[in-house]
């Protein structure tokens, strides 16, 4: 099920970082359309850093920084020319719904490890909250709790306990309350509910 869950999620990433992708491609057709010297530009930004990687796979620092001399000049032109058309500095990346791991739900780490970004985690946490009964938090809490609504009949033979179950749920409410308040501390055990199925 989680995997079902997170390959949906994982699906809905992809669509949303192509979309960003395309919105892109068009903000750029239609700028450089206007100006196309920003184009030349891009265009020579793009090429001078294919020759700085080759450069660096083979080991030839000799033109390495004649092209940083370039590129540089290249972006000073390109930050002007932002500036004379008032042109927003991010207009030309993709507007991803979340810049950290650029919609693909994941980061790597300093140790060059593959982790799930905190968006991913937010949105399964999210997903999980809304399956279960806790979005009923504002109209099922302690202050709407009645007790009176439990019998308060000592049965027994129906119940197995010799207290009322209005005097049982008391007592589960109040180890339930003790919980939450000492719930940091170490000697605090975790509470289980059961009971037959359905039942809530
Ligand atoms: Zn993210």
């Amino acid at each position: 099920m989680t995997n079902e869950i997170l390959n949906s999620l994982l699906k809905e990433y992809d669509r949303k970082k192509i979309q960003a992708e395309i919105d892109l491609d068009i903000r750029k057709k239609e700028l450089y359309e206007k100006i196309p010297e920003l184009q030349k530009i891009e265009n020579d930004l793009s090429t001078y850093a294919i020759e700085t990687t080759k450069n660096i796979l083979l080991y030839k620092n000799n033109s390495a920084n004649d092209l940083k001399e370039k590129i540089s000049l290249l972006n000073t032109k390109k930050n002007e020319i932002f500036k004379k058309y008032n042109i927003d500095k991010n207009y030309l990346t993709p507007n991803y719904n979340c810049s950290i791991c650029q919609d693909t739900g994941y980061v790597i780490t300093n140790n060059y490890q593959k982790q799930m970004c905190n968006c991913l985690k937010q949105k399964l946490i999210d997903y999980s909250f809304n399956n279960s009964n806790m979005t009923n938090l504002n109209t099922e809490n302690f202050s709407t709790f009645n007790e009176n609504i439990f019998s308060d009949d000592v049965d027994i033979q129906k119940y197995k306990f010799n207290i009322s179950p209005r005097e049982n749920i008391k007592n589960i409410k109040k180890k339930c309350e003790n919980f939450i308040v000492n719930f940091d501390k170490k000697e605090t055990k975790n509470l289980l509910f059961t009971g037959n199925t359905g039942l809530r």
